[in-house]
């Protein structure tokens, strides 16, 4: 079985994400979705929290070949432990090459034998990033047609005061 590890903060889901989790299940049997327990980010999420928005909304037709696993210390070492020997990253302009660029070279240093592929995704996607999602949620814009429905609702009510997302 082809499996891929997708890691990252996932502060929240977005529609971005989902879309390049679709694009690799044309090419692997699997993806394990790697949610870092220890961001430098401060996510605005806890680590349970973030699991749980990201459970739900993968869409019915590809949650049988998603897992979600959250992880600390080095990816490299997680991914193994995965029995994957790949890394999916997403690329949306070229402001993520730089960054991902010397990760993706640290980490062949750190492993020969695992890979790292970078998907785009669809180009009404290239301009989203959790952190913009949080910055228009928090000021009352519209963020329903980037994130999933539960995600929004989260958003709404973490902005609303209400603590548990
Ligand atoms: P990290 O903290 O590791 O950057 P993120 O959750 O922000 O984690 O992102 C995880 C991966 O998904 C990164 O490779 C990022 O570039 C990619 N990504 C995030 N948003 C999008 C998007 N809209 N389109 C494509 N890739 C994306």
């Amino acid at each position: 079985m082809s499996r891929i590890v997708y890691p990252g903060t996932f502060d929240p889901i977005t529609n971005g994400h989902l879309d390049v989790i679709g694009r690799a299940l044309q090419m692997f049997d699997e993806v394990v979705l790697g949610i870092a327990a220890d961001s430098t980010k401060r996510p605005l999420f806890t680590l349970e929290e973030r699991t749980r928005l990201v459970e739900g909304a993968l869409p019915v037709a590809i949650a049988g070949k998603v897992r979600v696993v959250a992880f600390q210390g080095l990816l490299i070492d997680f991914v193994k432990a995965q029995g994957s020997r790949a890394i999916l990253r997403g690329l949306r302009a070229v402001s993520d090459f730089e960054f991902e660029f010397q990760m993706a070279l640290m980490n062949r240093k750190l492993s020969d034998q695992i890979e790292t592929i970078f998907l785009m995704p669809k180009d009404s996607y290239t301009y989203l990033s959790s952190t913009i999602i949080k910055e228009v949620g928090r000021l009352g814009g519209n963020i329903s047609p980037f994130v999933p429905p539960l995600v929004e609702a989260a958003l709404r009510r973490k902005f609303a005061g209400e603590g548990e997302a």
